[in-house]
């Protein structure tokens, strides 16, 4: 099996590390993975100038770091790399839950892989006081791998650990609230400067990703490509047809 891992958090990023090393369990792994932090870049691509990318060591894993986006490194590593069979992307520092997907660099490099027809796993844990403790998750990150990679089924996964995980759950994106806040303040030459942040949501509901996260539990979310809202699109039609023929 071929693996791609990918991330936002840059090739450097601990997470990364602990997901190759993971990964090599189960076939060849090689990174292709920003060469700079690119958290919150979404499903950005680079197109107005060119991509170059450079050999990185990193522990025995092939590696390579690119000057682009999340998206933009699985473009070119599965360009280069023949018949990749999954990309895994992370192991994010952050969760990557509910509405927060929509800005995920870490879930953008998995539907990257989705969008080439190459299976897209996404991973991501909290960060709290101190830093994840990767080799605590490293069972569970085994265990998800090896049910995620076993299901011929899957497209497109979004997979959140918690930091000390007492089990698994199915779970919905959470999209009754979004949780991005602007938060004003002051520069110290007195200027209005804006924080775009996120505020803690009250109320959860069970089954979704944010509440088995809250309860402990590795969130594993099978995701779409189709964004379209196909009651929607039956009722508008039959409602007025518009001009279709
Ligand atoms: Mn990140």
């Amino acid at each position: 099996m071929r693996i791609l891992v990918s991330n936002d958090d840059g090739i450097y990023s601990p997470g990364i590390a602990a997901l190759a090393r993971a990964a090599v369990r189960f076939g060849d792994v090689r990174v292709v993975a920003p060469d700079v932090e690119q958290s919150s870049t979404g499903h950005a691509i680079t197109h107005s100038r060119p991509l170059t990318y450079r050999r990185t060591p990193l522990g025995d894993v092939d590696a390579y770091r690119v000057n682009g986006t999340p998206a933009d490194c699985v473009a070119l590593g599965a360009h280069h790399w023949d018949k990749v069979d999954v990309v895994l992307s992370g192991i994010n520092f952050g969760p990557n839950i509910g509405n927060g997907m929509w800005h995920s660099g870490t879930l953008a490099a998995a539907k990257q892989a989705a969008l080439l027809g190459i299976k897209g796993i996404a991973l991501s844990t909290p960060v709290n006081d101190s830093e994840p403790d990767f080799d605590r998750l490293q069972p569970w990150v085994t265990r998800v791998l090896d049910l995620l990679l076993a299901d011929s089924t899957l497209q497109l996964v979004n997979v959140n650990f918690p930091t000390n995980p007492r089990g698994m759950c199915w779970t919905c994106q959470s999209i009754r609230q979004y949780d991005g806040v602007v938060i004003p303040g002051k520069d110290p030459q007195g200027r209005h400067v804006f924080w775009l942040s996120v505020e803690p949501v009250e109320h959860t509901e069970e089954g979704t990703d944010r509440w088995a996260l809250e309860n402990g539990y590795v969130t594993i979310t099978p995701l779409s490509l189709d964004l379209t809202h196909h009651a929607q699109l039956i009722d508008g039609r039959r409602r007025d047809p518009l001009d279709w023929p």
